[in-house]
């Protein structure tokens, strides 16, 4: 079979071949692929469907509807995914390398897609935290909304991860409502071209929301401008050369960067040989040097173990090591593949020679066994233990980073020596510790946190479920300070961010609830046409409200409660015990009593549309209610989520006042109300 052409995606149509085509060879047996051609491409053209066809599509969306894009996409790449499979072994990759990467990516999409319903709103700005009381009476406040920025969002990606290096960008700029040019490494680019064909084919994408750029994107970057967002992942030497192009510096232009990271493993010293982390420890760093052939951003570079366990470790990663069966990426007994290019194997082995100075071989530089494949056409490699004596004096082993299955074993003296090791990394991705000694692993965070993005800890308790030391959770953050970038991407809603403006808003209380569609106290309240418990979800609107009582509160009423639900604490009791406070007069109400006793005011008994009450948050008692004291409770729909199409969640300011109207009690009550009826 020909190989095809690949080209980009531009301003909605594939550009024609130009005369620029590249060969791109299969990573197993040296054939091409594919032939990638620019196209053409112009970066004005790019950079103008995405500002003014694709950004003005998205941002009429509400979160929530790009939610339910994303999860429909993920359902419809999930169908196709076979056909990706069998591009991504010419990557080199095995089939549980294609999961990481191909089932890893549609898993973030779903993740995405999850995430913007449930914590995101139903609406087109995001508020960030509280208001800000700005003034002593209340009229004047403030508070952080985010709204998307007005740009593009230029994704170039390393070639590791064709899919799920597109896919977590791209989920999170979605979901924000900027439009993505994508620009996958040239090496592996067809099989992200084959994603994003699907993509696009699923015509669920709003138009202007995808771009692709096959080959080298021209003049583009030099366009950007203050709203748009590149994100790189990558080389340190290509983040450096993008990040300071002076034009992106002179329009601060937003750049994040993921890039090279020497990250450690560690066993802790409370490990011996026969624990079960010992096995797990073995098992992670085999599994993080043979997976994607060590191509992953995150594998383990450096192993730390402690002096007295160097040979039992070598033994124990030799043995797996030579168990592993490497060569065709297709055969399921395949456990390791190739690396991408015959390129990407003299750049590792020239990296191996370079430690050399440093460490010794312990393991792959012997006769290599490559099963069912030509070793001299494929880019095929062994795993490379090294064992660096003396790291403390050692540079190059914390600095060189070969990108392949290649890990250097050192000896610790003592934990807190193990940290300072894993630090001497210049800022990773993740460092994982094996320990099941709760004051090691805090040791850890106090001495390594803030060198790495993510620190993994593992032991015989979590080591079932635990989901590997390698992989980035679209949950957490994925990204580290220094030599890793600088930059976080993922990390669940915090990554949406990322591609959003915040920005600080100063207004009155109606202002900023006319801008959040969330009620700000103090703002206006008004009565509805009836009960609200009697209203739908759709009927309510922001600061309807409810006001009722009131009821006095006697000492009857809490010697009742205390006997009935057996809260006897002293304050509600013991009148001489209770002015020992420094907090009470004498005996209180309950607060819980005051909660009940809301309810009994407000609450519509006959059913309604109010399915089901499902929780409160942020209750606070500010005051003590004495017997004799009367209360009153006001009731404001303070914000509404929408769920399905059947019912959605209201949120209640609840305020519960005494005779002299000061505040006692307030919450956020949380019903679940139908949509209409
Ligand atoms: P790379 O050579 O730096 O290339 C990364 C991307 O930058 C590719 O798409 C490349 O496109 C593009 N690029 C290079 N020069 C460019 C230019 N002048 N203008 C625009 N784009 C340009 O890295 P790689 O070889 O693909 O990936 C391996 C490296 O990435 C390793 O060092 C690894 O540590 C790092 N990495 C880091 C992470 C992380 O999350 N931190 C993840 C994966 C990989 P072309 O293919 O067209 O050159």
């Amino acid at each position: 079979m020909n190989a095809p052409v690949i080209t980009s995606f531009v301003a909605g149509e594939w550009l024609p071949a130009g005369p620029d085509q590249q060969a791109i060879a299969s990573a197993v047996s040296g054939a091409p692929v594919a032939y990638a051609s620019t196209g053409g491409l112009s970066g004005e053209a790019l950079l103008a469907y995405a500002h003014q066809t694709g950004g003005p599509a998205l941002r009429a969306l509400t979160f929530h509807d790009r939610a339910k894009i994303l999860k429909k996409l993920a359902l419809y790449l999930n169908e196709r995914r076979e056909g990706l499979y069998q591009l991504g072994y010419a990557t080199g990759a095995t089939l549980n390398d294609n999961r990481i990467d191909i089932d890893g990516g549609i898993g973030t999409l779903f993740v995405y897609a999850s995430k913007g319903r449930r914590e995101l709103p139903d609406d087109q700005v995001w508020l960030d935290g509280p208001v800000e009381q700005l003034s002593k009476s209340g009229s004047f406040a403030g508070r952080h909304v985010y709204t998307p920025r007005q740009g593009a969002a230029v994704q170039i990606n390393a070639f590791n991860f064709p899919v799920w290096g597109m896919l977590e960008k791209f989920a999170a700029s979605f979901l924000a409502g900027m439009p993505a040019i994508v620009k996958p490494a040239q090496v592996t680019s067809y099989l992200t071209e084959a994603c994003v064909r699907l993509m696009l084919e699923s015509g669920l994408l709003p138009e202007g929301a995808l771009q692709l750029v096959i080959g080298r994107p021209g003049d583009l970057l030099d366009r950007l401008g203050a709203q748009d967002v590149l994100s790189f992942t990558g080389s340190a030497d290509t983040a450096l050369m993008l990040r300071s192009n002076p034009k992106l510096l002179s329009r601060s232009v937003r750049v994040l960067t993921e890039q090279d990271s020497l990250n450690a493993s560690v066993l802790g010293p409370d490990i011996g040989p026969d624990e079960p982390e010992f096995g797990l420890f073995v098992k992670e760093v085999v599994r993080e040097m043979s997976a994607k052939a060590g191509q992953k951003c995150t594998a383990i570079r450096r192993i730390f173990v402690p002096e007295k366990l160097i040979t039992p470790v070598a033994e124990a990663l030799i043995e797996k090591l030579s168990a592993l069966q490497i060569g065709d990426p297709a055969d399921k007994a395949t456990r390791m593949g190739a690396l991408v290019s015959l390129n990407q194997r003299r750049d590792v082995l020239d990296i191996v020679a370079r430690l050399a100075a440093e460490t010794r071989c312990l393991y792959g530089d012997g006769p290599a066994n490559f099963a069912g494949v030509d070793a001299e056409k494929g880019a095929f490699i062994q795993p490379h233990l090294l064992h660096c004596a003396d790291p403390s004096s050692a540079s190059l082993a914390h600095e060189l980073e070969a990108f392949g299955p290649v890990s250097t074993l050192m000896g610790y003296s003592d934990f807190s020596a193990a940290c300072q090791l894993a630090n001497r990394g210049g800022g990773s991705l993740v460092a994982s510790v094996i320990t099941h000694d709760p004051a090691l692993a805090r040791q850890a965070v106090l001495a390594s946190a803030a060198w790495h993005g993510r620190l993994y800890f593992n032991d015989r308790d979590s080591m079932a479920e635990a989901t590997g030391h390698g992989a980035p959770m679209p949950h957490m953050t994925h990204g580290g300070p220094g030599r890793a970038g600088g930059s976080e991407e993922l990390g669940g809603v915090r990554g949406v961010a990322h591609y959003m403006q915040r920005t600080s808003i100063q207004g009155s209380p109606a202002i900023l609830t006319g801008i959040g569609n969330v009620f700000v106290p103090n703002s206006p309240q008004h009565e509805g046409p009836a009960h609200p418990f009697t209203r739908s979800f759709n009927a309510l609107a922001i600061g309807e409200s409810l006001t009722c009582g009131p009821r006095t509160i006697t000492m009857q009423d809490i010697e009742h409660f205390a006997e009935f639900t057996g809260d006897k604490f002293y304050a509600h009791l013991d009148e001489e015990a209770a002015k020992a406070s420094p907090f009470f007069e004498g005996r209180v109400a309950h607060g819980y009593l005051l909660l009940s006793f809301a309810a009994g005011l407000f609450v519509e008994p006959a059913a309604g549309p109010v399915l089901a009450n499902i929780g409160l948050n942020d209750l606070q008692f500010h005051q003590p209610v004495y017997p004799g004291d009367a209360i009153t409770v006001q009731l404001t729909v303070k914000r509404k989520i929408p769920r399905n199409a059947d019912y959605g969640e209201v949120r209640w300011q609840v305020a519960i006042d005494n005779q002299d109207a000061q505040l006692v009690a307030t919450y956020e009550l949380i019903t679940m109300n139908a949509c209409d009826g």
